[in-house]
């Protein structure tokens, strides 16, 4: 497996293969890898010859220097795990590089940028779409492979790449969740034992999401209500948001007609998980 830290001679590797007749899928990550990566890197290489998993833990998505301080980066264990895992090349610039002196450019998503995630999080999406793009520049992939997980993300990378002509096929992984049913994110490991535990309370409150709509309702109040209670009940969280979107707008409803997608996000302590659910039929 190649490891690369500098665009050109990432993009020659990339160049070579194509050149060769090789179709390739880029994985993009903050590393601190699990198995919800392990999933995307799986389905990259079900989707082409070559997988490239980048790993860059982008400042500019970051709203607190603490929590970009505080991500974890064990970048020899991830290293050894994409080897593990089948990756062909790792591409893991340092913000130097990805961030030169007199960088000035940037990627603007649009409406799609504008709700959940969004306001709470001012630029995080301009970040994502930047880094994005230049991760695209430098390993000129085929195949992107981005997980359902963060949905907005999914959503406004789809709408980017169609928007720019990147010319990449955007695939979604559904989300890798733990045996107890919490999604696997690099952050679980910041939580308490306490947190932990009732971190479980996200995974529940979409399932009575789910229930609700699975009973028949098709009231978005309705189903968000069930979401909420569950989670007003667990003492150790603290809601930040919980909303019924369209699918693929990801704008508010009056009615769920097809289906939705219940979005939200929860903080235990200092460390803030995100999780959706799909609801449709
Ligand atoms: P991250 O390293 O957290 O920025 O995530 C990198 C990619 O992995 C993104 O496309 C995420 O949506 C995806 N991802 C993170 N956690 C999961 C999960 N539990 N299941 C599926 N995909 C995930």
């Amino acid at each position: 497996m190649d490891v690369f830290t500098t665009p050109d001679s990432m993009r020659a590797w990339s160049r070579r293969h194509r050149a060769a007749g090789s179709t390739i899928a880029v994985v993009p990550t903050m590393g601190a890898l699990h198995e919800g990566h392990f999933g995307l890197m799986a389905a990259g290489r079900a989707a082409a010859d070559l997988v490239i998993v980048t790993i860059f833990v982008n400042p500019l998505q970051f709203n607190e220097t603490t929590d970009f301080d505080s991500y974890p980066r064990p970048i020899e264990d991830d290293t050894r795990a994409c080897e593990a895992h089948g990756a062909d090349a790792v591409y893991a610039p340092t913000s130097a590089i990805m961030y030169p002196p007199g960088f000035q450019t940037h990627v603007e998503p649009g409406a799609l940028a504008d709700a959940l995630e969004g306001p709470m999080r001012p630029g995080h999406f301009q970040g994502v779409t930047t880094a994005v793009t230049k991760l695209f520049g430098a390993t000129v992939p085929d195949v992107g492979v981005f997980g359902q997980k963060d949905f907005q993300q999914l959503a406004i990378i789809r709408r980017m790449v169609a928007d720019l002509n990147l010319g990449v096929d955007i695939i979604a992984v559904p989300t890798v969740r733990e045996p107890d049913g919490l999604a696997r994110s690099s952050r679980n490991v910041r939580l308490t034992a306490n947190d932990r535990r009732a971190a479980l309370a996200v995974p529940r409150s979409l399932q009575a999401a789910a229930d609700v709509f699975a009973a028949g309702s098709r009231s978005p109040s309705d189903v968000r209500r069930a979401a909420v209670d569950v989670l007003t009940a667990e003492p150790a969280a603290r809601l930040e948001y919980v909303e019924v979107c369209d699918i693929a707008t990801l704008g508010p409803l009056t009615q769920i007609e097809h289906g939705c997608v219940v979005l939200t996000a929860v903080w235990f302590g200092d460390v803030r998980l995100i999780d959706n659910r799909v609801l449709t039929g």
